[in-house]
């Protein structure tokens, strides 16, 4: 086996790098988590927690990774039957699609062509056909990890409106809380759900719900079954600063601290440094003669960037490449795309140098893989990065 030097770059579009902080702080001892040391915690935290999601209503933790958090999302709001409208904008839309299927819901499923946002104009006609409003929600990836195409959740928001219609709006933040422009109770989102492990710089096993008063109140009737996922006991036992049942507490630990990192930078500041990363990775990409599966400039993803190989190349070869000469992790094409592009993630614990170097390991793993790129996207990236 070869014997690596230095710091293995996690450049999959998360877990993503976990900041020494972070680590430091996860490493204290494990309290008691009925007691008033714990208490005050889930305070601070449920504090802290609110803004990252742009909102003022309760924001739900569980110990689960960001498919929990769906679950959550589906059962807390919606009883058997009820049919949700969904988008196929990629590998996780259709997960979340697959869940709710075997939930007993009845998914009514937009087709895409996994390089665009779900469709405004596709909303506006399926709810507006809608007139006995069967629908019941909406359900939205903002951030396609499998694509790099970020969804504009306020036109499908205006959408909703446009065509008058009662819907919730479920959004997944999973890789874009944190790292991409958010706002819960502005957008008039109704459940936002997320994860640990991207944007908010932790490991996995944290996941979120942020609930507004129209999905607490469709709670009220949900038939769907749940125990574990009610938010009901979670968000009573969180007014005294506790959980219905053992928390995570040292990942608890970690979130106190990445939340601290994120308020000391801005979540403006951390928006637009997502936004100049992903915007010099893109010029990369061009300077190599390559093409972002991201087919609309409006929706270009701040968190990860996919870069599609020409037809008779495979990706899963340069990132095989790039894992054994540099000692980094690109993500993989995911379902559909498979073979066919490659993920840079560049989100969450990252700044220019980062950036540089993991874009110098694409350049020569793309260059040792066959793919004759030349020189010119890394110098175009460093300029991108000098002169903004
Ligand atoms: C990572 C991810 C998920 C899945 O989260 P897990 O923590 O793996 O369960 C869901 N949606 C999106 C958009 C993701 O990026």
């Amino acid at each position: 086996m070869t014997v690596q030097t230095g710091r293995h770059f996690l450049q999959i579009p998360g877990p993503t790098n976990v900041p020494d902080r972070v680590l430091r702080a996860m490493a204290a001892p494990t309290i008691d988590h009925r007691g008033p040391e714990f208490a005050a915690l889930t305070r601070r935290l449920l504090d802290a927690l609110g803004p990252v999601f742009g909102t003022s209503g309760p924001v739900v933790v569980y110990p689960a990774s960001g498919t929990g958090a769906w679950e959550a999302a589906l059962v807390n709001t919606l009883s058997p039957g009820d049919r949700v409208l969904c988008f196929e904008t990629g590998h996780f839309a259709s997960l979340w699609r697959a869940m709710a299927q075997s939930l007993g819901l009845d998914v009514e499923f937009v087709p895409g062509d996994w390089r665009h946002g779900a469709s405004p104009e596709a909303a506006v006609e399926r709810l507006r056909a809608d007139t006995a409003h069967r629908i019941k929600a909406v359900c939205v990836v903002h951030n396609e990890t499998s694509t790099g195409v970020t969804s504009r959740i306020p036109e499908i928001r205006a959408a909703i409106d446009t065509a008058d219609h009662p819907a919730l709006l479920l959004v997944d933040t999973v890789s874009s809380l944190g790292s991409i422009e958010y706002r819960h109770d502005a957008w008039g989102v109704d459940v936002t759900v997320t994860g640990s492990q991207k944007g908010l710089m932790l490991p996995p096993g944290l996941s979120f719900n942020a609930v507004s008063e129209k999905a607490l109140a469709a709670a009220r009737t949900s038939r769907l079954p749940k125990s574990f996922w009610d938010w009901t006991p979670i968000i009573d036992a969180n007014e005294a600063g506790f959980f219905p049942y053992t928390p995570a507490t040292n990942l608890l630990y970690g979130l106190d601290e990445a939340l601290d990192m994120l308020t000391d930078e801005g979540l403006e500041q951390v928006w637009a440094r997502h936004a100049r990363h992903a915007a010099a990775t893109r010029s990369a990409v061009r300077g190599w003669g390559l093409d972002v599966l991201c087919a609309d400039e409006r929706e270009h993803s701040g968190s990860l960037t996919a870069v599609l190989l020409p037809e008779g190349q495979d990706a899963d070869a340069v990132r095989k490449v790039v894992l054994e000469r540099f000692d980094m992790s690109l993500g993989t094409g995911l379902g559909r795309l498979a073979g066919k592009v490659f993920r840079i993630g560049h989100l969450g614990h990252f700044n220019d140098l980062t950036l540089a170097g993991t874009l110098a390991g694409v350049q020569m793993g793309l260059e040792l893989a066959g793919v004759p790129v030349g020189h010119q996207g890394l110098a175009d990236a460093l300029d991108h990065l000098r002169t903004t």
